[in-house]
């Protein structure tokens, strides 16, 4: 086996260097990730390394999973290797000593939702409304502490110190509730992993030296992405031998929000001074044209290294540009050409749909579902978020954990037992005294006993289950319990007895997470209880992702991080949605949004279309829009217009560039404009016999909304829309054929 075929030569040299500091900083699709899966073969095939001796820390469970089996078909020697993500890894690592920070070692992982139902119980308990206290707000606070290595006792100090915070005492205060909670239900929650592995790391070095002489070969992709606390991780395993390899890009580091440091990967050389340093600059995913268009928007910023990219592909086609007039129409445009390229002999799972924030995707599954698009919204609302998936997840967590009280209170009158919330609260108060959980409470503190005749029976019966189950659950066969906590639970008889449309959609999700299991025990012999319980917690927003089915993927550009697609489609490319308006906080804010667009542009390999819309609808509300400055920044030798039959007003970008500007003012332009449109907008009406032609710039009154004037027509073959602007009511579509107006 030659573990160096098919590779250049920089590729290569960074196959060969394997040892002492290595840094491979190059651009989106020059080979990063995949150099670094062909090291790691290369370090067991070639070098007889002992693959328990590497780490490798990928950015997704899917870009772990990946690497894994390209690695298995390289090499059979894998067994003992981690390949994970920061968070598995972590999680592995506190699995065995996390009883030396005092938590139990069947510790429950918390998500965002469980999270959020614990900043409330905390809220409630302080006497503060959520609208004093948003939960985001606390969620975001406790996070960027705990990712910057802050506890709560630092956080309250440097509140005590800061004269001006009332509002911060109280932050601090839930802060400190909220993390004795998490402790007392011996759960953590993300964050955590991260934080108790360093907590770990500097008060026992004794199991730092376990680690730190176990991983002799550590690399990290997509390291611009790392923040402090992960790169903490990093230095105290690296910091003896300093035998690390990390890949990134800093022209991709997008989660600056989230407290990533771009500094990590611009400073390695600091870190590790005599680090061998290779630039990648051959792109293989790209054809020219795309990868020029990326190059000339990501000039723009200041932050950077620089770097220039070239590929073998050829020019390939222009960037396709196209103005929509609103976010209805944007979206039909973008299914149109989907019939049209799946024509042509695309597969649906050749195209991606990458836009900025999730709640975009509702126009496009409106306009695909009608025009029988298959499509996948990765992300969202998740399957793993439903009511029904988290209450069974949670009698599982309880029997795997009974210190678990948030998965106690879920659960204890799901489905009805007639628990009220005083009961809950007496179990609670009962459970504080003798200082147990409230499911030992239940056990042996007497808690049956305090619950009134009728929820005392039924409780108990919960009680018995809960116990059997977790007697079992090191014997029986996950699908096993899962299927008897359903039934004993009387989880499914109360759904069965509802039998209402969503009841059976309920019915159906649990049937469906019972084949997660299912797949689960196949694909893992040996697989434990606790494992599956950590797989699913573990479960990100990519990791649904299945490039295998055939239908369009839908994916904020976050989430597009590190995959690659023939066709990307980049909606919403407008002034206020991307670059979005926080750019006006700071530069560093425009410089993140910019490296964004670097990376959607980069994801596609032969297609990409930028499109945007005039007039979006936002929370109810229309706005106008101008074209985002990103495409401005494009080269205009790389881009062609693409003019599409739904176009129906041209706009001047540059009169809409700061989209500060009074919007009366918008509108008085955008009025001047359609008048000068009226010629075009007639010939887009439908032909004789259909409805009345409207002019654009034509004045017109109707029944309920008052005198307005036409500002587009357009018609997609089977009925023709008109847009208005009316004096007061701001801008409507109708169907023309139907509407009644007159003119005036
Ligand atoms: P990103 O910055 O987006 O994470 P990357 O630098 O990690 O990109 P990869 O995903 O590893 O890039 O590679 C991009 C594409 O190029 C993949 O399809 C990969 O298989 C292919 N590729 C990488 N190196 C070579 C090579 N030497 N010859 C042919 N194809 C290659
Ligand atoms: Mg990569």
């Amino acid at each position: 086996m030659n573990y160096l075929n098919g590779l250049n030569e920089k590729q290569k040299e960074a196959v060969l260097c394997t040892e002492g500091p290595l840094l491979v900083v190059a651009g989106a699709g020059s080979g990063k990730t995949a150099t670094m899966t062909r090291r790691i073969a290369y370090l067991i095939g070639e070098k007889g390394v002992d693959p328990g001796s590497i780490l490798a820390v990928t950015f997704t469970n899917k870009a772990a999973n990946e690497m894994k089996e390209r690695i298995e078909a390289l090499t059979d020697r894998t067994r003992g290797m981690w390949v994970l993500t920061f968070h598995a890894a972590c999680l592995r690592i506190l699995r065995s000593h996390i009883d030396k920070l005092g938590y139990g070692k069947d510790f429950t992982i918390y998500d965002t939702a469980d999270q959020k139902t614990v900043i409330k119980e905390c809220l409630g308990e302080l006497g503060v409304t959520e609208k004093e206290y948003p939960v985001p707000y606390i969620q975001s606070v406790i996070s960027s502490c705990k990712n910057k290595g802050i506890s709560a006792k630092e956080y309250e100090k440097s509140c005590e110190a800061n004269s001006e915070g009332f509002k911060d005492q109280v932050t601090a205060d839930i802060f400190m509730r909220y993390s004795e909670k998490l402790k007392r239900n011996n759960a953590l929650d993300f964050d955590d992993l991260l934080v108790k592995t360093v907590e770990l790391f500097e008060t026992r070095p004794d199991i730092l030296a376990l680690y730190a002489e176990r991983f002799r070969y550590i690399m990290v992709d997509e390291y611009q992405d790392t923040n402090e606390i992960q790169y903490r991780i990093v230095h105290y395993l690296a910091g003896a031998h300093k035998n690390i390899c990390v890949v990134g890009d800093e022209d991709q580091c997008i989660y600056q929000w989230r407290g990533a440091s771009i500094r990590n990967i611009l400073e390695f050389e600091k870190d590790f001074p005599g680090a061998k340093i290779i630039k990648l600059e051959q792109n293989y995913r790209s054809h020219g044209n795309i990868l020029e268009g990326a190059n000339s928007v990501i000039k723009n910023n200041t932050e950077r290294k620089g770097k220039k990219l070239w590929t073998e592909k050829g020019e390939g086609e222009k960037i396709r540009i196209n103005r929509a007039f609103t976010d209805k129409d944007e979206a039909f445009y973008i299914a149109r050409e989907i019939h049209k390229l799946i024509d042509k002999g695309y597969k649906s799972s050749d195209i991606a749909v990458l836009y900025r924030t999730h709640a975009q995707s509702r126009n496009f599954e409106e306009a695909f579902s009608k025009q029988d698009i298959a499509y996948r919204v990765i992300g969202g609302t998740r399957f793993y978020d439903r009511k029904e998936i988290k209450d069974i997840v949670s009698y599982m967590r309880l029997v795997h954990n009974s210190q678990d009280n948030l998965a106690f209170k879920r659960v204890i009158n799901e489905p009805k037992r007639g628990v009220g919330s005083k009961s809950v609260e007496k179990l609670e108060t009962l459970a504080q005294i003798n200082s147990m959980s409230m499911m030992e409470a239940l056990w042996d503190g007497g808690g049956i006993e305090i619950l009134s005749g009728k929820s005392a029976e039924s409780v108990e019966m919960f009680s018995r289950t809960i116990k059997k189950y977790s007697d079992q659950k090191d014997e029986s066969r996950i699908s096993e319990i899962y299927d008897g906590l359903l039934r004993d639970s009387g989880y499914m008889e109360a759904l069965e007895a509802q039998n209402t449309v969503e009841a059976k959609s309920r019915i159906e999700n649990l049937m469906e997470f019972k084949s997660v299991i299912y797949d689960f025990e196949e694909q893992n012999e040996d697989g434990t209880y606790e494992e599956f319980l950590e797989k699913i917690a573990l479960l990100t927003d990519v990791d649904n992702h299945d490039s295998d089915e055939d239908a369009v993927s839908l994916m904020t550009l976050h989430s597009a991080k590190g995959l690659e697609f023939p066709v990307v489609f980049m909606p919403g490319m407008e002034e206020g949605t991307f670059p979005g308006r926080k750019i006006y906080e700071s530069n560093d804010a425009l410089e993140e949004e910019r490296r964004l667009c670097y990376v959607g542009m980069t994801r596609a390999e032969e297609i990409l279309y930028m499109v945007s819309a005039a007039e979006r609808v936002v929370y109810g509300r229309s706005e106008l829009r101008a074209e985002s400055r990103f495409i401005e920044e494009i080269d205009p030798a790389f881009i062609e217009r693409h003019e599409a039959e739904n176009k129906s007003a041209g706009f001047s970008k540059d009169k809409f560039r700061n989209d500060r500007i009074n919007p009366r003012d918008q509108l008085k332009y955008l009025k001047q404009q359609s008048a000068l449109l009226s010629g075009n907008a007639k010939s887009r009406t439908a032909g004789s016999g259909e409805p009345p032609a409207y002019k654009g710039g034509e004045r017109v009154k109707h029944s309920k909304y008052g005198e307005g004037m036409v500002v587009g027509m357009k018609n997609d073959g089977q009925s023709s829309m008109i847009t208005i602007i009316f004096d007061e009511a701001g801008t409507k579509v109708f169907d023309a054929g139907i509407v009644k107006l007159k003119r005036i």
